[in-house]
C-alpha cells in the first residue's frame, strides 16, 4: 500500500524548535518582546505601516471591524465563497453580512459583484484573497471609497501573494492574516492585523489586551509600574512570545515556501494541461498567487464529477479537499437572506483542492497527476 499523501503539511526546521526553547529559557512566554519583534518584521515584509499580533485571523477580523467603527445594524458585504470566519466577523459587531458573488477565475469579489450588493446601509466590504489568489482591489476601492465604505482585506491565505507588484493586504485600510497550519506561514494558532492608520493600530493593540492603557509587557519592564486603566471594554486576543518566536523563523522561510509552491503549481498545470474538463487555478493578470490552495474545477467533459473524483483519489491514498465552502449553504446561515450566487455555487460544487506542500516530492506529485489522468 502506498503512503498517504496529505493535502497540506507545515514546513518546520530545527530553528523553530530552538527559537521556542530560547523563549522558554528566558522565562517570558506571554506577549512580550518576541511579539513586538514579529509585528514589526511581518508588517515590514507586507509593506504595512503597522502590525498588531493577535490570537488568530478571526479575532483580527473582529478587531478590524471594531477599529473601523462599523456600526451595529449596518451591512457588510462579504463573499459567501470563503471560510465561514469571513461571514461570522460582521456579526461580532452586530452588523449584517450581505453575500456577493465572485469572479469565476479567481473566486474573489469584483467591483461588479460588490456594486451589485451595495445597499444604503453598507459600511464595509470584507474582500478575501481566496486560497492565495490576489483580489483585484483597485476596482473595488473605486466603488467603495467615494461612498465612504471601508475596505477590509481578509488576507488569511495571502502571505507571499502579490497585487500589482506589492504584497496583498498593503492596499486596504486594514488587513487580517492567519498563521494557522493550513496557511503557509504558521505559528500553530495566530494572526495579525495590519493597517495604514496609526490610531487604528493603537486601538487594536489596546483592545486585544482587555482595553488596558499600559500593556502587561510594559508594566513588567518597570519596578514601579504605572497604574493601568481600562479605557474601554476589550478582549483577550493576545499572541504569545512562544508563537511569535516561531513566526519570526517562519517569516524568514516565506520566500522559499512561495517559490516551492509556485514550482509545484506549475508542475500540476503542465501535468494536467491536456486533460479535458479540468481547469487549474492560475495567476490573474494583475498579480501572483502563493497557491495556498491549489484547486481545479471539474467540468462536464471530465469522466467523473467532483465527488467521484474525490472518491477515486481516496482509493489511491490521496487526500484532497472539497473546494472552498459557501457560507450561505451552511446551517448557521440557513435563514439568512441572499440574492442569486451562481458562480459561488458552481465553484463550491465543482472544485477540488489538490495536495500541495513544501516537502512534496516529484514522485508524490506524479502519483496525484497520474490519478487525475487515469480516472
Ligand atoms: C483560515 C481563514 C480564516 C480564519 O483564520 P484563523 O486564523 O483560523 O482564525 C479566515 N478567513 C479565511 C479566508 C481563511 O482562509
Amino acid at each position: 500500500m502506498s503512503e498517504r499523501i496529505n493535502v497540506m503539511k507545515p514546513w518546520f526546521g530545527d530553528e523553530e524548535a530552538a527559537a521556542v526553547a530560547e523563549v522558554v529559557r528566558s522565562g517570558w512566554v506571554a506577549q512580550g518582546p518576541r511579539v513586538a519583534e514579529f509585528e514589526s518584521a511581518f508588517a515590514g515584509h507586507m509593506q504595512a505601516p503597522h502590525g498588531v499580533a493577535v490570537s488568530n485571523c478571526t479575532t483580527a477580523l473582529h478587531l478590524a471591524l471594531v477599529v473601523a467603527e462599523v456600526p451595529t445594524g449596518s451591512d457588510v458585504i462579504v463573499p459567501s465563497f470563503s471560510f465561514i470566519a469571513t461571514t461570522n466577523a460582521p456579526t461580532y459587531v452586530g452588523a449584517n453580512p450581505v453575500f456577493a458573488d465572485v469572479d469565476p477565475d479567481t473566486g474573489n469579489l469584483t467591483a461588479q459583484t460588490v456594486e451589485a450588493a451595495l445597499t444604503p446601509s453598507t459600511t464595509a466590504v470584507i474582500v478575501v484573497d481566496q486560497g492565495g489568489e490576489p483580489v483585484d482591489l483597485d476596482g473595488i476601492r473605486a466603488v467603495c471609497d467615494p461612498r465612504g465604505v471601508v475596505v477590509v482585506e481578509d488576507a488569511a491565505c495571502g502571505a507571499g501573494s502579490t497585487y500589482k507588484g506589492r504584497p496583498v493586504g498593503a492596499g486596504a485600510d486594514v488587513s487580517a492574516w492567519s498563521f494557522h497550519p493550513r496557511k503557509l506561514l504558521t505559528t500553530g494558532e495566530g494572526g495579525m492585523l495590519t493597517t495604514v492608520h496609526e490610531e487604528w493600530a493603537q486601538r487594536a493593540r489596546r483592545l486585544r489586551e482587555h482595553g488596558m492603557s499600559v500593556s502587561a509587557a510594559a508594566r513588567h519592564a518597570s519596578t514601579l509600574p504605572p497604574a493601568e486603566e481600562y479605557l474601554e471594554r476589550g478582549f483577550n486576543y493576545r499572541m504569545t512570545d512562544l508563537q511569535a518566536a516561531v513566526g519570526l523563523v517562519q517569516l524568514g522561510r516565506l520566500p522559499q515556501m512561495v517559490a516551492r509552491r509556485r514550482e509545484l503549481a506549475s508542475a500540476y498545470v503542465a501535468g494536467l494541461a491536456d486533460v479535458a474538463g479540468l481547469r487549474c487555478v492560475a495567476d490573474p493578470a494583475y498579480g501572483t498567487s502563493n497557491f495556498q490552495s491549489f484547486w481545479v474545477e471539474v467540468g462536464p467533459e471530465y469522466p467523473l464529477d467532483r465527488e467521484g473524483l474525490m472518491a477515486h483519489l481516496a482509493t489511491r491514498d490521496i487526500s484532497a479537499r472539497r473546494g472552498i465552502m459557501a457560507a450561505h449553504r451552511q446551517p448557521a446561515y440557513a435563514a439568512h437572506p441572499h440574492g442569486p450566487l451562481p458562480v459561488t455555487e458552481r465553484l463550491t460544487d465543482n472544485t477540488v483542492i489538490l495536495p500541495l506542500f513544501h516537502q512534496m516530492t516529484e514522485a508524490e506529485q506524479a502519483r496525484v497527476v497520474d490519478a487525475l489522468r487515469d480516472a
